[in-house]
C-alpha cells in the first residue's frame, strides 16, 4: 500500500476518518500512479464524436404529450395543417369594410360617403354582403364581409349616423389578411425531427393540436466529484470551492431539453464513487465531472471500469477538454468530463449535445456552424484541435468574431459573455484578424 490517501474515507460530515481500504481500494490507487501516460495515444475529435453517435443505435422511444409542454422536444410526426390560417380573410384594423373602387379617389376635400350596413366583431359569424356605396363597420380580427375588398381604418373615416365619410384611402394597405396568407390547407406545417422552440408551439397550436408525438426525453444524472467541492449555501472551508459542473451541467441539460437531474457532490474515493455508481443505472446518460484527469486520486474511470462500465475512449486531442473519458453500461451512456467548469461545459456541447439529438432523432446533430470575420490576432500553441470562446456581432450585415483573451479552462466568468466556440485545427499557431474561421453557435447567449 504505496498510497496513505487511500485509507482516509469522507464520511459525509465534512470529516475525513481512518477507514482500512478493501483490497481492490487498494489495487486502483496503485495502478493510477504507476500508468505511463506519454504512451497514451489521444484520438482525434471527430474519431471521438463518431465513437459516441455510432454506440447509440436506436431513438429514445416516442410519447404522446401536451403541446403546453412541449418547449425543448424533439418532434417525432410530420405536422400537416387539416384547415387555412387565417380560416377566413379577416380585417387587421378597426374601420370600415368597402369596396376598394367606391372609395378610391375619397379626400378630406372630398369625403365619400357609404351607407353602413352593420357591424361585425371579431368571433362573430354574420352573413353580410356589401353592395355598391354600402360599408359595414368591422374591428380587427373579424371575418371581411363578401363584397368587400377594402378595410379603411377608423381613424381615416368620419361617422355621421348611418353614414360614414371616407377621408383617404390612398394609402394603399388593404387592411385585409386572406384566408390561408399564414398557412394553406392541408400543407406540410413541421417536419419530424425539428426543436419544439415557442414559435413550434405556437404553430401547432396555431392548427388546432392539442398533443403531438415527441421523444421521450432522455434521463440525465449529474454527479460533481472533488474532496474539495463545497455545496453553495454551505461554509466552505480552507481549500474548498464552491461547485459549478453540476449547475452549469444540470443548467445546460434542462437547457437543451433534457430531463436532467442533479445527483450531488461525491468524494474522491473509491468507495464513495463505487456506491454512487451502483445507485444510477436508471439514468439514460451519466456525467460525472472531476476526477477523470491523470492526477493520483483522479479514480473516475478506474473506479467505473471496476463497477463494469465498458470504456470507449478516454483523453481526444483537443482543447480544452482533453481528459473526457466514453463508456458504456448496458446501453447507458457515460462521459466523465474534465473538472475545469469550462472543460466541462465545452465537452457538453461537443459531445453530449450530438448524442442527446442522436438519441431523440433531431434532424440537427450537434450544435448548429457557421463561419465569422476575426476581429482580433490570437497566438496558440499547436498540437490540439481547440475550441476556442468568443463573441458574435453583426456589422453591416457580416457576422464577426472576437476571441476572449482569456481562454484558461479554469477560469468560468468569460462563459458569461460568450455565444460562439471558434473551431482551430491542430497545426494552427496564429489567427489573425480578418480570417474567416468555423463557429459553432453556443445554444444560448447574450
Ligand atoms: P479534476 O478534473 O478533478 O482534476 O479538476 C480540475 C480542476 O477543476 C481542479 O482545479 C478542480 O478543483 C476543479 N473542479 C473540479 N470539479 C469542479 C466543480 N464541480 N466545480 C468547480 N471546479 C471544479
Ligand atoms: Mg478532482
Amino acid at each position: 500500500m504505496s498510497n496513505e490517501f487511500a485509507f482516509k474515507l469522507f464520511d459525509g460530515n465534512n470529516q475525513y476518518n481512518e477507514i482500512k481500504p478493501s483490497d481492490e481500494e487498494i489495487e486502483v490507487i496503485n495502478n493510477k500512479s504507476c500508468l505511463n501516460y506519454k504512451n497514451l495515444k489521444l484520438i482525434s475529435y471527430s474519431d471521438a464524436l463518431n465513437k459516441v453517435l455510432s454506440e447509440i443505435s436506436m431513438p429514445l422511444p416516442i410519447e404522446e404529450i401536451n403541446v403546453i409542454d412541449s418547449l425543448g422536444s424533439i418532434l417525432r410526426e410530420n405536422i400537416y395543417s387539416n384547415h387555412s390560417i387565417p380560416p377566413f380573410s379577416k380585417a387587421t384594423m378597426d374601420g370600415f369594410a368597402v369596396k376598394k373602387k367606391d372609395v378610391d379617389n375619397a379626400s378630406i376635400e372630398h369625403p365619400i360617403k357609404l351607407e353602413v350596413i352593420g357591424t361585425i366583431k371579431a368571433g362573430l359569424k354574420k352573413d353580410l354582403h356589401i353592395q355598391n356605396g354600402q360599408a359595414a363597420r368591422i374591428m380587427t380580427g373579424a371575418p371581411v364581409p363578401q363584397g368587400a375588398d377594402m378595410v379603411i381604418m377608423v381613424e381615416e373615416t368620419r361617422c355621421s349616423g348611418a353614414y360614414v365619410e371616407i377621408l383617404d384611402a390612398s394609402k394603399g394597405n388593404r387592411f385585409i389578411l386572406e384566408e390561408g396568407a399564414d398557412i394553406k390547407k392541408g400543407v406540410l406545417v413541421l417536419e419530424k425531427g425539428v426543436k419544439i422552440t415557442p414559435c413550434e408551439m405556437g404553430m401547432i397550436s396555431g392548427c388546432g393540436k392539442s398533443k403531438i408525438k415527441v421523444s421521450k426525453q432522455p434521463k440525465i444524472g449529474i454527479i460533481s466529484t472533488g474532496d474539495e467541492l463545497a455545496e453553495p449555501g454551505t461554509n466552505a472551508d480552507k481549500g474548498q470551492i464552491y461547485d459549478i459542473n453540476g449547475y452549469s451541467l444540470t443548467g445546460i441539460a434542462k437547457f437543451y431539453g433534457a430531463d436532467a437531474e442533479f445527483i450531488g457532490i461525491v468524494r474522491d474515493t473509491y468507495r464513495d464513487l463505487m456506491e454512487i455508481f451502483a445507485k444510477t443505472k436508471g439514468y439514460d446518460i451519466l456525467l460525472i465531472s472531476g476526477g477523470v484527469s491523470v492526477g493520483d486520486f483522479d479514480i473516475v474511470q478506474e473506479t467505473l471500469l471496476k463497477a463494469g462500465v465498458k470504456k470507449i475512449f478516454w483523453r481526444v486531442k483537443i482543447k480544452p477538454g482533453k481528459p473526457i473519458f466514453f463508456g458504456k453500461r448496458d446501453k447507458q451512456l457515460i462521459f466523465g468530463l474534465p473538472g475545469n467548469p469550462v472543460s466541462s461545459m465545452i465537452n457538453f456541447m461537443l459531445f453530449i449535445i450530438p448524442a442527446l439529438d442522436k438519441m431523440t432523432d433531431s434532424n440537427q446533430i450537434g450544435l448548429k456552424t457557421g463561419s465569422a470575420i476575426l476581429t482580433n490576432d490570437f497566438k496558440l500553441n499547436p498540437g490540439r484541435k481547440k475550441f476556442l470562446r468568443g463573441k458574435l456581432e453583426f456589422i453591416n450585415e457580416q457576422l464577426y468574431v472576437s476571441i476572449f483573451s482569456i481562454q484558461e479552462s479554469g477560469v468560468f466568468s468569460p462563459m458569461l459573455k460568450a455565444d460562439a466556440i471558434i473551431e482551430v485545427s491542430e497545426e494552427s499557431s496564429v489567427l489573425n484578424k480578418g480570417d474567416k474561421v468555423k463557429i459553432f453557435f453556443m445554444p444560448f447567449g447574450i
